[in-house]
């Protein structure tokens, strides 16, 4: 299939073909044509399956006729995290640059003033994180009644964040005639059924995983027998100063060990930032930045970050801790070997870890490999940026890290594991951690 037989407009076909697509992806040949046809639509994809384009391409047609109203958003968009919401505005930025769109941002951390001001000129995208949306409304800057267009993406992901009553609230605040998008990775209970109450008679989407992700990545285990936080902060060292690690994610399940090994790594000369919910969003935003320009080497961050970011050239992705939630292990991992390329991921775990390392190991079907790092591929650690390309800001000057201990060179597995297809599909009911953000 192609994008021109799926009822697109010339000029979205033309910003589509600049941004070097050929074919939709399932989810897009799915569900575009329904949204087009202003049908509800219930896509069950995850990010990696370019679900967002399935939404925002359609949107950007259907929401060129008309002309929008101060402070009536034409179409209203909800995203868990900041990180997801911006990069949905990319997307409309992107593909709706021969269009004349106004779009607003509405999450946490940007001045109310300023947001308040686009609210004024009249949106015809609006992108909200649900808190910053309903402080919004609460206040009387915003009017619901001129939402034709409601998106509720990561679905799954807002259940676990404790949002759903949020998203409650905001189906009953825009208009019954409104149509829906609905995104979710998994179905739980509590989502099929809001589903049920809110979604007329919506067309089905479902795609399988994106399983050619999980199979460019391989997969390492690296078990310690102490929980002690040095030992492992100095195994850490050992990873991310490993040839072939051009630049990497590293995910810590608190927020506070996202800050301690940020800083520790800083201090052993590891050119390290960290990234996570206490942090104010320009700082995040320039983290990321930083981060995608090759500023920055090691991203540490939580898990507001394993969602959806994408950010085509990671080569690693270490696992401090291994996730509470088997999922989020997927999550995390799929931020390398993005775009066919081949990716590492490496989990650390030590006694503390067991459950979690079970059950993670449950829905892989089979056990992570150990990982053993050959002393030979050590390098020299530097705070040089790997790709140079701005002089925005010089990188910390830090003491060079000790040489570590070597240990037994072993060589790796020959077959790495790869995730199955079709993960457990639990959900995330239940515990919420700390750690994930609320905006
Ligand atoms: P998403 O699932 O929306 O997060 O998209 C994942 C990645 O796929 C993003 O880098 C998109 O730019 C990319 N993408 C979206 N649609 C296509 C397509 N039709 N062909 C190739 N890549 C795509």
């Amino acid at each position: 299939m192609t994008f021109d037989e799926l009822g697109l407009s010339p000029n979205t076909l033309k910003a589509v073909a600049e941004s070097g697509y050929t074919e939709p992806t399932p989810i897009q040949a799915g569900a575009i044509p329904k949204v087009l046809q202003r049908e509800d639509v219930l896509g069950i994809a995850q990010t990696g399956t370019g679900k967002t384009a399935s939404f925002t391409l359609p949107m950007i047609d259907i929401l060129s006729q008309g002309k929008a109203k101060a402070r009536m958003p034409r179409s209203l968009i909800i995203e868990p995290t900041r990180e997801l919401a911006a990069q949905v505005a990319e997307n409309f930025e992107k593909y709706g640059k021969y269009h004349r769109l106004n779009m607003a941002l509405l999450i946490g951390g940007v001045s109310f003033g300023d947001q308040d001001k686009a609210l004024m000129r009249g949106v015809d995208v609006l992108i909200a994180t649900p808190g910053r949306l309903l402080d919004q409304y609460d206040r009387g800057k915003i009017l619901m009644s001129g939402v034709q267009l409601l998106v509720i993406d990561e679905a799954d992901r807002m259940l676990d964040m404790g949002f759903i009553p949020d998203i409650e609230r905001i189906f009953k605040m825009t208009p019954f005639t409104r149509q829906t998008l609905f995104f979710s990775a998994t179905m739980p209970t509590e989502i099929k059924r809001i589903v049920d109450t809110f979604l007329h008679n919506p067309a089905r989407v479902e795609v399988a995983r994106p399983a050619e992700t999980a199979k460019t990545v391989s997969q390492y285990l690296l078990s310690l027998k102490s929980n002690d936080p040095k030992t492992k902060r100095a195994k850490l060292r050992q990873i991310l100063t490993q040839d072939g690690l051009k630049n990497a994610i590293l995910f810590c399940n608190r927020k506070r060990d996202v800050d301690i090994v940020a800083k520790s790594l800083t201090q052993n000369g590891i050119n390290a930032a960290p990234i996570h919910g206490d942090l104010n969003q320009s700082v995040r935003t320039e983290t990321l930045e930083r981060f995608k320009s090759g500023d920055v080497t090691v991203l540490v961050a939580s898990d507001v970050a394993a969602r959806g970011l994408d950010i085509p050239d990671v080569s690693h992705v270490v696992n401090f801790d291994v996730p509470f939630h088997a999922e989020d292990y997927v999550h995390r991992i799929g931020r390398t070997g993005r775009a066919g390329r081949k990716g590492t991921s490496i989990t650390i775990a030590t006694p503390v870890d067991a459950k979690a390392l079970a059950a993670v190991t449950e829905m892989l079907g089979k056990p992570i490999p150990a990982y053993q790092q050959d002393v030979a591929e050590q390098k020299p650690v530097t705070t040089e940026p790997s790709k140079p390309k701005t002089t925005r800001r010089e990188p910390k000057k830090s003491r060079p890290v000790k040489a570590a201990k070597q240990p037994e060179p072993v060589s790796r597995p020959a077959t790495p594991v790869t995730t199955k297809t079709n993960t457990s599909g639990a959900g995330f009911a239940g515990n919420v951690p700390d750690f994930f953000l609320k905006d």
